[in-house]
């Protein structure tokens, strides 16, 4: 584990699955469909329960029939999960690999919008997966870069969000995660 501390609030960069973790709320990178999916989203929905995609569907009756936008987020419940929320967030696409700056800015959005939603609930602690870093193939060092910058910028401004965790799912994702939080603090 990694961690920066300033003025009671952190940001920490560890390895584990983001399904036992006992954050408030756990962020999903989900689809636009909000309907499951592989990777992380799967393993949300197989563990939560039924309760998170009834949810979901209500959500997508209400509020988005043509599905969520990229880098918009909403919130469940987090049915059997530890977390009592999940927050579902939509990452881009980098079609070959690449992360154009338009990308950038939609990966910036799904990490903002879902810290914005978190302090709008009261929730204090949140954990991210590495979003689009999976199926949607984007590079893992840029992605992290603005990952945790996005984490950090939002935790010196925010007064309810206290910690912010990514929990890494590999070995290789994790030291990149790692290496990119100390030059971040250095
Ligand atoms: P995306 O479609 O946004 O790329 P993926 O689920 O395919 O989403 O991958 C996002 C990241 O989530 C990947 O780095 C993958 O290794 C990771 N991941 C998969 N399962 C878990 C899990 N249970 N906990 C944390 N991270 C996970």
């Amino acid at each position: 584990m990694e961690k920066l501390e300033f003025s009671g609030k952190r940001l920490v960069v560890k390895l584990g699955d983001i399904t036992e973790e006992d954050t408030e709320a756990i962020v999903n990178a989900a689809n636009s469909s909000l309907m499951g999916g592989g990777g992380v989203d799967g393993a949300i929905h197989s563990k939560g329960g039924t309760v998170i995609l009834e949810e979901c569907k209500r959500i997508r009756e209400n509020e988005y029939p043509d599905g969520l936008p990229t880098g918009e987020a909403v919130i469940t419940s987090g049915g059997n999960l530890k977390a009592r929320f999940v927050i579902h967030t939509v990452g881009p696409v980098c079609s070959g690999g690449i992360l154009t700056e338009e990308k950038a800015r939609l990966l910036r959005n799904a990490y903002h919008n879902s810290l914005k939603l978190a302090s709008q609930k009261g929730i204090k602690t949140v954990a991210f997966p590495s979003i689009s870093t999976g199926a949607y193939r984007c590079p893992v060092d840029e992605s992290s870069k603005i990952a945790l910058r996005t984490a950090l910028e939002f935790l010196k401004e925010d007064s309810t969000v206290q910690e912010v965790r990514f929990v890494l799912f590999t070995d290789y994702i994790y030291e990149i995660y790692r290496e990119s939080l100390r030059e971040l603090s250095g």
